[in-house]
């Protein structure tokens, strides 16, 4: 598509589940919408995600991690949380991401904090359950909580513990003791020694969600869907005046959103906006079908592996927060480790074959809060850095750019 000659009320720079949600709710309000969402939708974080809506599980508990736990992050190989070494040097120097998120900490485990993004996680919630029943979207959307189990009953009795101390945060929970569990669901390992069912939670298949959400907005809502990159942004002055894509072509809007993701931050420091965004790297796993039913999206415990089920009957599974500078991960070894650590939890992931294994990375903030907000260009605004929470904060996010391009009202 050559767009130089129409211009949009708004272009949106970025297709993942920000890009997606935040063009729906602009064409919603009458908003002539593009959608630039980049050459491979099935790199995004988006699209291998756990599919938590996290309401619950996901809301942050307040949990200090020193400069000594990154070190042993490092060099631990059985650390679900990992720090390459390159990262490490690059990022602990003053101003870096590491130096950041350390200065931040006391900050980002306040309860203040936490029920913050408790608030932003409710809404997203809400907001997308609504729109995935409107438009009768088939994405296995489950609404019967996310069950986290255990293996070692010391570590159940910590986090509920810490549940306990939490109470201002209100998260609906219950203690499920070994029995209950296994009898509840087969599928489980018999040597779990119970879990805790967060009940507000929800759970999809994200690859689901981000075909159905392209569908509606190309086929029901005209949306024009552009797979392909914006290479440039061009500006003039304090405005941006168009955007070059990957294709040779151009479009041009009134407003701009880029919701790029990880690559946000390179794609705003071409004109001279910087965000402290850092990849964190994630794994998935997705077995055959089984004809047995997970009885909830089953996160374990110890690894933080999050599981699930897709309504064809395969098993996924997805681990890991790893920050990394480094241009290959050692993706094989993480699918299988990743997968041996399911199997813990759920022994059908090891008698059934792998069909499709997954990486992406989430897009993070020193703080964990994503960047929402007008920049220094007057029709320019980011949406980016919703780390491990973004499927479940994305409609909040979207809902609060579009209301704000509509009135024009700074800043978010
Ligand atoms: C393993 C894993 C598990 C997770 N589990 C959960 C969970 O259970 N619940 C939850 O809420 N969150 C979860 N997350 C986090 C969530 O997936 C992300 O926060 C969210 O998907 C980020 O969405 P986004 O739209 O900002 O970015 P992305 O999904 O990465 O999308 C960015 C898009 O921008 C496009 N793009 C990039 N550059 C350009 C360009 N120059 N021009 C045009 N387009 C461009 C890309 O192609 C991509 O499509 C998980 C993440 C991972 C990795």
């Amino acid at each position: 598509m050559s767009g130089s000659a129409s211009r949009h009320d708004a272009v949106i720079v970025g297709g993942g589940i920000v890009g997606l949600l935040t063009s729906l709710m602009l064409r919603r309000r009458g908003f002539d919408v593009a959608l630039v969402a980049g050459k491979d939708l099935t790199k995004a974080a988006s699209w291998g995600n756990a599919g938590y809506l996290a309401a619950g599980f996901g809301s942050p508990i307040p949990s200090a991690e020193s400069i000594s736990q990154i070190l042993k992050w490092m060099i631990s190989g059985e650390s679900p949380v990992k720090v390459s070494a390159s990262f490490f040097f690059r990022e602990i120097l003053p101003g870096g991401w590491l130096a950041e998120y350390l200065r931040e900490s006391r900050k980002t485990t306040s309860l203040e904090y936490a029920l913050k993004m408790r608030e932003s996680c409710f809404e997203g919630v809400r907001l997308l359950k609504k729109i995935i029943e409107e438009y009768n979207l088939q994405v296995d959307l489950r609404a019967d909580g996310v069950l986290e189990v255990y293996l070692s009953r010391r570590n159940l009795e910590k986090h509920l513990k810490l549940l306990e101390q939490n109470r201002e945060l209100k998260v609906d929970f219950r203690f499920l003791d070994r029995e209950e569990c296994l009898n509840d669901d087969p599928l489980l390992s018999p040597s779990i020694v119970g879990g805790i069912l967060f009940k507000d939670d929800l759970s999809l298949t994200p690859s689901k969600l981000m075909q159905s959400l392209r569908l509606l907005l190309s086929q029901r809502l005209n949306v024009p869907l552009i797979d392909e990159e914006v290479v440039k942004m061009n500006v003039d002055n304090r405005v941006v005046s168009s955007v070059s894509l990957s294709n040779g072509s151009s479009i041009a809007g009134r407003q701009y959103v880029v919701c790029a993701g990880v690559h946000t931050k390179r794609l705003l420091s071409t004109i001279g906006i910087e965000i402290p965004l850092a990849p964190a790297y994630g794994y998935m796993v997705m077995t055959e079908p089984v004809s047995e039913r997970l009885r909830h999206a089953t996160a374990g415990g110890e690894f933080r592996v999050a599981m699930s089920q897709t309504g064809e009957g395969n098993l996924r599974a997805t681990g890991f927060f790893e920050l990394s500078t480094a241009q290959h991960l050692p993706h094989d070894r993480r699918c299988s480790f990743l997968r041996q650590k399911a199997t813990e939890y759920i022994p059908a992931f090891s008698k059934v074959s792998i069909v499709e294994t997954w990486h992406g990375a989430r897009p993070c903030t020193p703080t964990g809060l994503p960047v929402v907000g007008w920049t220094k260009y007057n029709n320019l605004v980011v949406a980016a850095g919703h780390c491990r929470l973004g499927v479940t904060t994305a409609a909040a996010t979207a809902k609060l750019v579009s209301e704000n391009l509509l009135s024009e009202k700074r800043p978010i």
